[in-house]
């Protein structure tokens, strides 16, 4: 296939994963939105296609069973990955869809779970890797801020010097540890203990991000108003400022998630003729 038959190939399958997913999921996108995601497959493509046509085993099924928490819970670990193999080398990507400036600065978080696919990988299919890599692929504000402005030029620039891969290092002596972790959440989550992080951790940045927890990850959680920890939060901000209270009692969502649901909504919502339509169609007379 040329790259313009492939370019039209995922458009036609984005166009079908798109239809599925509404009508599964009874969520419809605004055209924007839409263009928006299709363009950032279509971008991610174009960037990482030495990679993606490299692939030799795609969303392969890795299986850690039989572990047992400090309780003694049952419980296993299972994680899907890309395989290259290249004559004398193999290489294990996890495909995020995470912004790579926030990976490379929390390498750490990505590090631990790679480490045990790596892990299964190695032992339990008793196959060697040499690398194990993160594929992060939203795309740089400045690169979606190069795209709402139609700079050719800027997307270009921004374009070249994106670098969605990121290296991660295997380390065998975190593995034991990375596992006992998984086990602490799952005894977690059986004991129904939910508790969310502090005020403070609310507060504090998040690395790699000029903004804090509450704005990068409180804000587009829906269970925030239902959080004791924002609620602190919110009430804490709003002893300086008033507006703050305010702008908690009003938020129902960001603008853009605003449009896209009335829109969305408008563009699925039956016309006066057709509830006409519809009432004589179902009528029993
Ligand atoms: S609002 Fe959501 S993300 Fe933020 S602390 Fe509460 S549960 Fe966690």
């Amino acid at each position: 296939m040329i790259n313009s038959e492939i370019e039209a190939e995922i458009r036609r399958m984005f166009a079908e994963n798109y239809e599925l997913m509404r009508i599964e999921g009874g969520h419809s996108l605004s055209a924007d939105v839409k263009e928006t995601a299709l363009n950032q497959v279509i971008h991610y493509w174009r960037k990482m296609k030495d990679v993606a046509e490299n692939v030799t085993d795609t969303e392969v099924k890795l299986n850690l069973p039989e572990l047992t928490t400090s309780q003694g819970r049952k419980y296993g670990i299972e994680g899907v990955v890309d395989i290259i193999r290249e004559e004398d080398k193999t290489v294990m990507y996890d495909i995020k869809t995470h912004d790579s400036d926030y990976v490379r600065a929390n390498t750490a978080e990505y590090e631990k779970q790679l480490n045990v696919y790596a892990h299964i990988w190695q032992g339990l299919r008793g196959q060697e890797l040499d690398q194990t890599a993160i594929i992060a692929t939203s795309y740089p504000k400045a690169i979606a801020n190069a795209l709402k402005e139609n700079n050719e030029r800027r997307l270009a620039k921004e374009l070249e010097s994106w670098n969605p891969l990121i290296d991660i290092p295997f380390k065998q002596e975190n593995v034991e540890e990375t596992i006992r972790e998984f086990g602490e959440v799952v005894e977690a989550i059986e004991s129904r203990e939910f508790k969310p992080p502090s005020v403070d951790k609310l507060k504090s940045s998040l690395p790699g991000k000029k903004y804090t927890f509450a704005v990068q990850v409180c804000r587009n959680c829906d269970a925030r108003f239902s959080c004791s920890a924002y609620r602190n939060y919110i009430r804490s901000s709003a002893a300086k400022s008033d507006s703050m209270l305010k702008r908690f009692l009003n938020d129902f969502g960001s603008d853009l998630e605003r449009e896209d649901w009335r829109f969305s909504n408008l563009a699925v919502t039956p016309s006066p003729e057709d509830e006409d339509t519809v009432g004589e169609v179902s009528s029993p007379m």
